[in-house]
């Protein structure tokens, strides 16, 4: 018997004992629960995991075949939640349009920018800024008046699905842009944002994660990056180049984990591709898009101590969140990432921030937690997302335009290529406080 066989066999037996069929890809997985005090006897804190929530004393955890096994050699009782989460996620899209419904995969991105930029000459310009490792190209819109001319005009930047995923978080920025040009004529402080700025909008930054959440791996997280150890897929938003690998507690040096942070700062396309359209500006103010939680979360992400314009920070992020809970009372808690979510290094607005000392946010879109649905927005939702999310998105833009920095820099650069730290140097990871990654 050959070893590759082992899991599968191991895997059977169990699956025996459950009422739900084994998936049909080895890289697909489902919802399964582990009693907590399980989870900490065996120390699954440490393996990588895709954990989801903890709810009624139970850890809930996105598991692979493979993971099933492991869990079985381990002799760790586990459950099997299909009744909760469909294994392929599908909830909330209709398929009227496909598999993925309403949201867009990359083709259908490309077809609506170009649309864009058709219907708005002289506004709209659509850039290839990179190709991913699956030959896929990665654009951005940008949007100003004489959009053709560089008028070293303020630059905001918008941008989303870093995480395959997180479908919701590539509509938004797309959304936003649509507004702008359809609105330019019809609304005079639009126009005098679009006239004032350059607003730059990257709706997917990882197309090919996204494809294969679309086709064959709805909860799939990472690219498609094959790594040295027949693992698939580095976390983009651990691969940027400040404090990129501070511990392995914010990211992972485990192929295998969904917090994998790659060979070195900037390994992978898709980062090499936003380092690149973001040194070339003078960017004064950003958001990236994920999901799920409604929070705003600024830097620092890879430690708890404060950022040097933390006040001004907090600040930003409490008027959006006023603003978002002003369209019908939606709320969005704000704060320094570190704090309110979890320890990340090498995430994009660290990165950001340490660059152009501008005001960085990270926002975790609708619903509020995984009983609302978790990454599997309902369709019909991407509208009012949208639209309790614009205001903040004006108004982070207005404040661009008025907050010129850094005048000198206020933040200590660390330039891309900072030294990775050694993986001997490295802190041990505790067992982490188990949130999910998002
Ligand atoms: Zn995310």
């Amino acid at each position: 018997m050959r070893w590759t066989n082992l899991p599968a066999l191991v895997l059977a037996s169990f699956a025996a004992l459950s009422l739900t069929p084994a998936p049909a890809f080895a890289q697909t997985g489902q919802v399964v629960s582990v009693a907590k005090e399980d989870f900490a006897a065996a120390r699954l804190g440490r393996r990588g995991l895709d954990l989801l929530m903890e709810k009624d004393g139970r850890i809930f955890i996105v598991a692979t075949p493979g993971e099933m096994a492991a869990l079985a050699g381990l002799r760790v009782p586990f459950t099997i939640e299909a009744s909760r989460f469909l294994p392929q996620g599908l909830q909330g899209v209709s398929q009227a349009g496909g598999i993925n419904g309403a949201y867009h995969s990359t083709l259908e991105l490309e077809t609506d920018l170009r649309a864009l930029e058709r219907d708005h000459p002289g506004l709209a310009s659509l850039l290839e800024i990179g190709k991913t490792l699956e030959g896929r190209k990665i654009y951005a819109l940008k949007i100003s008046d004489n959009v053709a001319a560089d008028e070293r005009e303020p630059a905001v930047f918008f941008i989303g699905c870093h995480h395959a995923r997180e479908w919701i978080s590539v509509e938004v920025p797309f959304l936003f842009g649509k507004h702008l040009l359809e609105n330019y004529d019809k609304d005079q402080e639009v126009r005098n944002l679009v006239d004032a700025s350059e607003i730059w909008i990257v709706p997917i930054a990882n197309p090919d994660g996204l494809e294969y959440s679309i086709h064959v791996y709805r909860y799939w997280r990472k690219n498609r990056r094959a790594n040295a150890d027949g693992t698939f897929g580095v976390d983009i938003n651990r691969n940027y180049g400040y404090a990129w690998g501070f511990d392995n507690i914010g990211s992972s040096g485990l192929p295998g984990s969904d917090v994998y942070r790659g060979t070195a700062p900037f390994s992978e396309p898709e980062t090499a591709a936003i380092r690149g359209l973001f040194l070339a500006h003078d960017f004064r103010a950003m958001i990236s898009f994920h999901s799920f939680a409604q929070d705003i979360l600024f830097p620092w992400g890879y430690t708890t101590e404060a950022a040097p314009t933390d006040a001004e920070l907090g600040a930003v992020a409490g008027t959006m969140a006023g603003l978002i809970a002003g369209v019908r009372g939606t709320a969005y808690s704000s704060g320094q990432a570190s704090r309110l979510l979890y320890l990340t290094n090498g995430d994009t607005v660290d990165w950001t921030y340490s660059i152009a000392g501008a005001p960085s946010y990270t926002i975790e879109l609708s619903p509020v937690d995984i009983d609302h649905g978790g990454f599997f927005n309902d369709e019909a939702a991407i509208g009012a997302i949208f639209e309790e999310n614009l205001p903040a998105m004006l108004y982070l833009t207005r404040y661009a335009i008025d907050n010129p920095v850094p005048r000198p820099p206020r933040v200590r650069v660390r330039r891309d290529g900072i030294r990775p730290v050694p993986e001997s140097r490295l802190k041990l990871a505790r067992t982490p406080v188990l949130r999910p990654s998002r």
